[in-house]
């Protein structure tokens, strides 16, 4: 009797995989035409000075709307375009989209704009600089927010291409602080303009980890030194913006400000 519900559970587990094999595929199939048909959206959220409150810059973040399957996360497929080779058109589309948009902007303040570690690479400077001269935005007023995971492949790489796109006039951000590796030697050694500190951290912070809070303390005390600006991510309540300030972040996003909003709301919140 065991043994049977042991295969029963079997087969069961087989007929999962394969359906979500299967599911996958199709969203595979689904994202490949998601360009052209004018499926991808960019959507804005506010990031704010906490001395002043003003709005310093947005971050822009993509999505996907497909006629069968309505609004769909990048958490759900940014990783399946990055594995089926997709990830480099999409970035390009959202570089392009995101450069163009805030050229409307009334005050010119940056966009950030997130990349894949597998965007990476030489090819992404002639990328930065063709866009850029099409859309005629100021480097000043581009930021790219990548993870620690980008140093995991070649770290003097790494270095060197981070160094092109200082030299370019191109912000550089460190997103996702403390769901990696931290390694915060890589942090002096690279021209990032800012840390944006991750919700989770923030959340167990709020809630009362004082291991969360003593790194944000840290991570702020050592960015202050170097100058970097510290973004607080995840900021929902009173409570979070509070602590977000107590711990010497200088700067906050969350839904307590605003949902990402489209391009329209965005110039409309900064005229
Ligand atoms: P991220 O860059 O860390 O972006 C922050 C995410 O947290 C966004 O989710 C944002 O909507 C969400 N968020 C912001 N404030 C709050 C809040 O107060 N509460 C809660 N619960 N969530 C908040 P989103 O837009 O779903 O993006 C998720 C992740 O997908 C991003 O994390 C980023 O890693 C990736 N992503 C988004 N757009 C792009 C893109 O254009 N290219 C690439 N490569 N990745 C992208
Ligand atoms: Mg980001
Ligand atoms: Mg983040
Ligand atoms: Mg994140």
């Amino acid at each position: 009797r065991a043994k049977e519900s042991g295969r029963d559970r079997a087969v069961l587990f087989e007929q999962r995989f394969h359906e979500d094999v299967e599911e996958r595929r199709a969203l595979e199939v689904a994202l490949r035409t998601a360009i052209e048909n004018e499926e991808l959206r960019l959507r804005y959220a506010p990031v704010v000075d906490l001395a002043t409150e003003n709005i310093v810059g947005f971050e822009a973040l993509v999505r996907w709307h497909n006629p069968d399957r309505g609004w769909i996360s990048p958490v759900t497929f940014v990783p399946v375009a990055e594995e089926c080779g997709l990830i480099r058109l999409i970035g390009d589309w959202v570089l392009r989209t995101a450069c163009a948009d805030a050229t409307q902007w009334l005050r010119p303040i940056p966009v950030a704009v997130n990349i894949s570690p597998l965007q990476w690479d030489e090819s992404l400077i002639g990328n930065l600089q063709s866009v850029l001269a099409e859309t005629r935005l100021s480097p000043e007023r581009l930021e790219l927010e990548v993870t620690e995971s980008i140093f995991l492949i070649d770290t003097a790489e790494c270095f060197a291409l981070a160094k092109q796109i200082d030299a370019l006039g191109i912000g550089l951000v460190l997103d996702d602080f403390g769901t990696g590796f931290s390694s915060l030697s890589c942090l002096g050694r690279t021209p990032f303009k800012s840390i944006k500190i991750d919700q989770s951290f923030i959340r167990s912070a709020v809630g009362g980890d004082a291991g969360s809070s003593a790194i944000i303390h840290g991570t702020v005390t050592m960015a202050r030194a170097l100058e970097i600006e510290i973004t607080a991510e995840g900021i929902e309540t009173e409570a979070d913006l509070l602590l977000a300030k107590e711990l010497g972040c200088t700067r906050a996003q969350g839904f307590y400000f605003a949902k990402p909003m489209d391009a329209e709301a965005v110039r409309q919140a900064i005229s």
